[in-house]
């Protein structure tokens, strides 16, 4: 029997953007010199898609449940809980998860650096933070990415209807939790994480790392802002929902931690960092490595694109397209169909999301091409796939790679 056509699903984040005037009214992505990108489209079909729908701005969270096939209006419980998967916390039914930012505070309790000096690897900090005692809950902590990193409470009676301790700006007093409702679960699980917050300044504090940061001039990561509460949701598993055997290579843990949700397989490869430093080449080839290994779907992630999004570095972010096309150079493998798209825009005049729609692209065996010979937001416009969204995504490439089921006799 011939092998059915894989998927190789690349999501660049915060893809789309807007033209910049001083890139002579082009976005980042057209300004981009992309002689493999263009090679694909112009193999391939291209379109637009509404991550969730039009006029909906998509946060990171919902718009990769939609691309990867779930309604995120069904499924989605709050941002925590993906965090945490991500890190690597095996999560339990009626635990609250919340995602975490290490950072500077001074002695007045207000914060002076939401990332701590934006340090690199917080995960020293796991062992005192995991080890606070607290009245009602245990703790469970890991850090993530640089200043990131998940805390998940687990015991009787809590509720994820609690308000942030993050102030979201620099400058101002960390927070106190508010319950968000007026359910007793509410108040108990807002004491509780005043409790846990006291605590971890306190054993931060005190920690040799802070003491050796301060030393060497930088910022202590004295402080944990908590946001994004969110009880355990039920995602059904992938491979059961649409028989595709899928596997993750993603630098930031929080997008591993959506498709671990989801039961897809976790891959690390070295020098997938989830930053600008991210060896794009080394995640493709990781990808491709384990299409050969039987897997029938991988997701590579790159982060970059968002982050430069959010920084408004129009050049810079054309060059991280570049850097993208650069290891796309043998792409599809053979037998392979590939995806890719952002998961919404972040124009950088904006430096946030937006609800424009992003180009995504099919190359490889089954497609029926059309007249599109570059890939950028507006040659995206006239493509054959039209404009979908994204719960269309998985669908459509169902589809082609001769994978849907037949509806009706
Ligand atoms: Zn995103
Ligand atoms: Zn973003």
């Amino acid at each position: 029997m011939k092998e059915k056509t894989k998927v190789l699903l690349i999501i660049c984040d915060g893809l789309g953007g807007r033209p910049v005037e001083s890139m002579g009214g082009l976005t980042p992505l057209e300004v981009a010199r992309t002689p493999n990108l263009d090679r694909l489209a112009a193999n391939g079909i291209s379109g637009l898609m509404d991550t969730i729908r039009p006029g909906v701005v998509p946060g990171s969270d919902v718009a990769h449940l939609a691309i990867l096939g779930y309604d995120p209006y069904e499924v989605y419980t709050g941002r925590g809980p993906f965090e945490a998967a991500g890190v690597g916390i095996e999560l339990k039914a009626g635990d609250i998860a919340f995602r975490c930012n290490f950072a500077s505070v001074d002695d007045a309790g207000i914060v002076t650096d939401r990332r701590a000096g934006r340090i690199k690897d917080a995960s020293p900090f796991d062992d005192v933070i995991s080890a606070i005692e607290l009245d009602d809950a245990k703790v469970l902590f890991k850090a993530g990415t640089e200043h990131r990193g998940a805390l998940v409470l687990r015991g009787e009676g809590l509720s994820a209807a609690v308000g942030p301790l993050d102030p979201k700006k620099e400058g101002k007093p960390l927070k106190e939790c508010k319950p968000l409702d007026d359910t007793p679960e509410a108040a108990r699980t807002a004491r509780i994480l005043n409790q846990f917050s006291a605590k971890a300044r306190e054993a931060l504090e005190a920690h040799p790392l802070n003491e050796q940061r301060r030393a060497d001039g930088k910022l202590p990561a004295n402080a944990i802002l908590i946001r994004g509460a969110g009880v355990v949701p039920h995602i059904p598993d992938f491979e059961e929902r649409f028989e595709l055997k899928a596997a993750c290579i993603s630098g930031a843990a929080f997008y591993a931690g959506i498709a671990r949700s989801m039961g897809m397989d976790i891959v690390t490869v070295d020098g997938a960092t989830g930053g600008l430093d991210t060896d794009v080449g080394v995640k493709i080839t990781g990808a491709c490595e384990l299409l050969d290994k039987g897997y029938d779907m991988v997701f590579v992630h790159v982060k970059a694109t968002d982050n430069l999004g959010h920084d408004g570095k129009a050049i810079e972010k054309a060059a991280m397209i570049e850097r993208i096309d650069d290891a796309l150079e043998a792409m599809p493998p053979e037998g392979t169909l590939l995806v890719l798209t952002g998961d919404h825009s972040t124009p950088c005049e904006m430096k946030n999301h937006s609800a424009d729609p992003v180009p995504i692209l099919m190359s490889g065996p089954g497609v029926r091409t059309d007249a599109v010979d570059t890939f950028g937001e507006r040659p995206a416009m006239t493509g054959g796939l039209g404009r979908i969204r994204g719960i269309e995504v998985v669908p459509t490439f169902l589809g082609i790679t001769g994978r849907a089921k037949k509806y009706g006799a």
